[in-house]
Formats: structure tokens, C-alpha cells, sequence
């Protein structure tokens, strides 16, 4: 048991988010550097290449060389077993990257200096909040030209509305950008230009009598001055805020020079935490538990089109899993053997024998498992609270092409609709004639419309609907006839019968909200 316990206790499993082009692809690649997980930076990705070999199945993908769902790796540093959980880089993310939002213990939110809070990390941001998961900041392209350092805490603590507590301070930025200041131990790093790729490079720690004249002129003078401003201004460290996600501490650093990365790496895994207990019908889920447990938060379809099978991604939430166990699937009563876990292990995908609460391991599926399924020892049976459905942000009409395929369309559209790419939505008076797809992301629209051709044979026709806003009604007792609404609003329901009401203007929910007394509308779908 004693094994246990210290394999789980040094595992950190979090969540990289960031808008795209933030650089969260650059720092992750930094991360698996200093694992010694690969030898040379730049290999993770490249953005059509190596990326692939974690997740190549679909031809979409290959296309336009970008990551349809997020992926998973793991590597050990420091005596700590790290569990990275990727997140789609591109514009056109789906409702997966708020998933896995939902297997991570922390977050790491990585912002580009130049820019500041950006529409992406906003959104993910809120999925944060909603879970009071500890979230990190990583301010990054601190060699290039950035905002004021002020003028950017104020963003995220006015954007997002979070305490920030800088760990370290920038001096300079771009051309001029020579290291950070570290608060507590009040000592210099200065930056050296590493060679690309490598994670060598000196690290020169200096006092601040020692800086004059490594740094330029003013620099130690106006930095003492925004130490001064800032002890008087900014939140004090914090660790129970930071737990809560009440207090982000923050880093400056550049990933692609590979400044400032191992320092905050140092930091941040020290003041993150270990695996955390889970909700589950129960009561919380000690991690520590020897009894196994886990919860599947993500589907992956065919990822071999051979044989049409699926992977269902695990949080393990407690214990230890043996490969070849058997556990109970909790949502459909059957006992179930998982044989051939795998895991992400940088670009391989290998088979694993054992993993520990905090791993995330892909189970083979024969298409039983849902999103929010628990799977645990038979003679402990636990349930873990769901993943709430989030709110899509773009909605179209579908229609099949040949009314002869009726069957094959509504089998496929469902099948999809279950692995929680999309959601479908139904005139809330009315039966399957209509059926409105809801996206998070409108690249989920192009993955509908080819995996219904090449899986299912059935061609589509999508129409664009204008609406952007999406509520769940929680009273769903309410007469949906009485609701009177907005001339943009729309009623409808979802799979599971629930009513939910659409509109074109956000303004109108609030109308809406005024002219019916006692409704209670949500975000999520719980
Ligand atoms: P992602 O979309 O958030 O994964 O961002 P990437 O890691 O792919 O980075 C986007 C672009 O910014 C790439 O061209 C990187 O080389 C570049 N980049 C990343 N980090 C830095 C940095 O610290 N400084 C500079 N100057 N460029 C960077």
C-alpha cells in the first residue's frame, strides 16, 4: 500500500490552455525537454508532422495539420510523474477541450506578452473557475516587444477576474528583456541565449549588487521601483487561495528561447497539487484509496478506421489499475475485463500494465462507454458525478440528401451525437423531422458531414441557423407553451428531453428572463 501512496502522491496531472498561437505547444515541448522525455525540442509537433503520430485517424486532421481532439502525455521530472493534458490549438476547438478540462487537477494558462487575455483563454478560463481548480500563469514571448507588466496583471485581474500573485518579475522585454527577478529569493536569473532546442544554457543567478552592468542602463533603477510598487500593491502567495483558484501565481518567461521555463516548472509542481478527491455518489473519493476507480472523459472515434474501434479516455480517480482487472462498467451494471490500456507517452502510444490515480489511460471500446461513465472494483462500487453538456456557440439545420437513408442518418447523427462531438436538438413540439446540430467549435460542423459519408454512407446538407446563444432550462417542470420570448428565440430539446431555448442576441435572454417569472435558465446541462 505504502507503493501506492508514493506513486500517486508524486503525480501532477494538469491542463494547458491558452488562445492559439500563445504558445502552449512551444512550452509543452519545453516540459517533455527537461523530462528528457524526447531529445530534441521541436518534435512534438511540427505542426503537420510528428503531432500525428499521437493522434493521426482522421484524414481531416492530416488536411489541414491541425489537432481535432486533445491528447494526453505523460514523462517523469524532478521525482514527479507528470500528466499533461493537451488541448486543441486551433481556432475551432471543441466541447473535448472543456472535458478535458475536467480530468485535470490544475491548469496552466499560458498568455502572450504582447497580447494579454485573449477570447480563448477567456472561455477556458471559465471551465477553470467552474471546477476552483488552481490555475497558473505563464506569461510568455517575453522576448519580443510585451505590454507594460502592470497593465498585463491588470488584464487578467480585470478580464478574468482572478488575484494574480507574480512569483517573478520580467526585466525588459524583447531586444532588452535580460531575466526575471525571483521575489523570494530576491536574486537575478539572467537570460542567456540558449541554442534552440536545448535546455542547456547558463542560468546565472546574481544578487542585485552583482547586476550592475549585466543589465542595461535604468533597468535595475526602474526595477527596484516596480519591486517597491508591487509590495505594496499585489496579493501576497498565498497557497490556500491558490488551491481554491482564488490567486493565480504568475511566471514570465519565453518558451521558445527556453527562458524562464525550468524555473517555473520548479515552482509550479511544488505549489500544485497531487491528485484530488472526486465527487462521486459516495461522497468524495480519497485518491488514496486502494480500491481502483475512474471516470471516462473523452471518446475518440475510429481512431482505426480498420476496424471502426474507439478509445475512451480514463481519469483514474482512485487505486491502482492492473492490466486485465476486472471492474464494473457502474452505468450499465456489467462487469468488464480491460485488457490493453494504453497511454500517451510523448508521440507513442504504448500498452501499459499498471497506472495510479491521477494517470489517464485510453481503454479500448466496442462502443459501450459514455462521456461521464464510472468504471471501478466490483466490490466497491462508487458513481462519479457527470460532465456537464456546455453551451455550443454555433448551430446549423441538417438534412440528409437521400430521404432513403432516413435510418443510417439518424443511427450515425445519434452515434456522434453520444461521443459528445456535437449535440442534437429537436423542435421542442415536434419529433426527429428537424434536427439542429449544436457545436462548440464550427470545425465539429466538417467532421459531422465526413464521418457521416465515410462511416455511415449518408450525405448531408447543412444550414446555417443565426443563433448564438444557448440556455438549459433547469425548472424543466415549466409549460413550455407559456414561455413568451423574443422574436429571435427558438424552443427546443436536446436528446436526453431536456428544453433549452436558442436566440440570436444575447440581450434577449435577459428580455426573456424579465417576461417569465420563476424561470431558471443555465449555461451547462447538468
Ligand atoms: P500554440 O498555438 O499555443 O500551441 O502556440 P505554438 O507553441 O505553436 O507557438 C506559436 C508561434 O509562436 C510559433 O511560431 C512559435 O515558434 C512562437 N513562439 C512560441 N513561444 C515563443 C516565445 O517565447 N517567443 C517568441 N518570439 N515566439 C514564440
Amino acid at each position: 500500500m505504502a507503493d501506492i501512496r508514493k506513486e500517486i502522491e508524486k503525480r501532477r496531472t494538469f491542463a494547458i490552455i491558452s488562445h492559439p498561437d500563445a504558445g502552449k505547444t512551444t512550452l509543452t515541448e519545453k516540459f517533455l525537454l527537461y523530462g528528457g522525455a524526447i531529445n530534441l525540442a521541436g518534435s512534438v509537433k511540427g505542426k503537420a508532422t510528428a503531432r500525428h503520430a499521437v493522434s493521426d485517424w482522421m484524414e481531416i486532421e492530416k488536411e489541414r495539420g491541425i489537432s481535432v481532439t486533445s491528447s494526453v502525455l505523460q514523462f517523469n521530472y524532478d521525482n514527479y510523474c507528470i500528466n499533461i493534458l493537451d488541448t486543441p490549438g486551433h481556432q475551432d476547438f471543441s466541447e473535448d477541450t472543456y472535458r478535458t478540462l475536467m480530468a485535470a487537477d490544475s491548469a496552466v494558462m499560458v498568455i502572450d506578452g504582447s497580447k494579454g487575455v485573449e477570447a480563448q483563454t477567456r472561455k477556458l478560463f471559465k471551465v477553470c473557475v467552474m471546477r476552483h481548480i488552481p490555475i497558473f500563469t505563464f506569461i510568455n514571448k517575453m522576448d519580443r516587444d510585451a505590454m507594460d507588466t502592470f497593465e498585463l496583471l491588470d488584464d487578467i485581474e480585470k478580464e478574468l477576474g482572478i488575484a494574480t500573485c507574480p512569483i517573478n518579475w520580467p526585466i525588459g522585454s524583447g531586444k532588452e528583456f535580460k531575466g526575471v527577478y525571483d521575489r523570494e529569493s530576491q536574486k537575478i536569473h539572467v537570460f542567456s541565449d540558449t541554442e534552440k532546442g536545448t535546455k542547456e544554457g547558463e542560468d546565472l543567478v546574481l544578487s542585485m549588487d552583482e547586476a550592475d552592468g549585466v543589465l542595461l542602463e535604468g533597468q535595475k533603477e526602474k526595477l527596484m521601483d516596480e519591486i517597491d510598487l508591487l509590495d505594496g500593491a499585489s496579493a501576497e502567495f498565498d497557497q490556500e487561495m491558490v488551491d481554491k483558484g482564488e490567486l493565480s501565481p504568475v511566471f514570465f518567461g519565453s518558451a521558445l528561447t527556453n527562458f524562464g521555463v525550468e524555473i517555473f516548472l520548479k515552482h509550479f509542481l511544488k505549489m500544485t497539487t497531487s491528485p484530488l478527491p472526486r465527487k462521486a455518489d459516495v461522497g468524495m473519493v480519497d485518491p488514496m484509496e486502494d480500491s481502483f476507480s475512474g471516470f471516462i472523459f473523452k471518446i475518440q472515434a475510429n481512431m482505426n478506421k480498420a476496424h471502426r474501434d474507439r478509445i475512451a479516455f480514463m481519469r483514474i480517480c482512485s487505486g491502482k489499475f492492473e492490466a486485465g482487472m476486472e471492474v464494473l462498467h457502474v452505468q450499465d451494471g456489467k462487469k468488464i475485463r480491460l485488457s490493453q490500456p494504453q497511454q500517451m507517452m510523448a508521440q507513442d502510444r504504448k500498452i501499459v500494465d499498471e497506472a495510479y490515480a491521477g494517470d489517464i489511460i485510453g481503454l479500448f471500446d466496442p462502443g459501450i462507454f459514455s462521456i461521464g461513465d464510472t468504471v471501478c472494483m466490483p466490490n466497491h462500487k462508487v458513481q462519479y458525478e457527470g460532465i456537464p453538456t456546455f453551451a455550443p456557440e454555433h448551430f446549423a439545420r441538417v438534412r440528409q440528401i437521400d430521404t432513403m437513408k432516413r435510418k443510417q442518418f439518424v443511427k450515425g447523427i445519434e452515434q456522434i451525437a453520444q461521443e459528445g462531438a456535437i449535440q442534437i436538438f429537436q423542435e421542442y413540439n415536434t419529433g426527429m423531422e428537424e434536427i439542429i446540430v449544436g457545436v462548440v467549435g464550427v470545425l465539429q460542423f466538417d467532421v459531422l458531414k465526413y464521418r457521416l459519408e465515410n462511416e455511415y454512407n449518408v450525405e448531408i446538407r447543412l444550414e446555417n441557423l443565426p443563433y448564438e446563444h444557448i440556455r438549459w432550462i433547469e425548472n424543466e417542470q415549466i409549460d413550455m407553451d407559456k414561455i413568451s420570448g423574443t422574436s429571435d428565440m427558438k424552443k427546443i430539446r436536446d436528446l436526453k428531453g431536456r428544453p433549452l431555448l436558442l436566440w440570436v442576441n444575447s440581450w434577449s435572454i435577459g428580455m426573456t428572463l424579465d417576461r417569465n417569472e420563476g424561470l431558471i435558465l443555465s449555461e451547462f446541462g447538468r
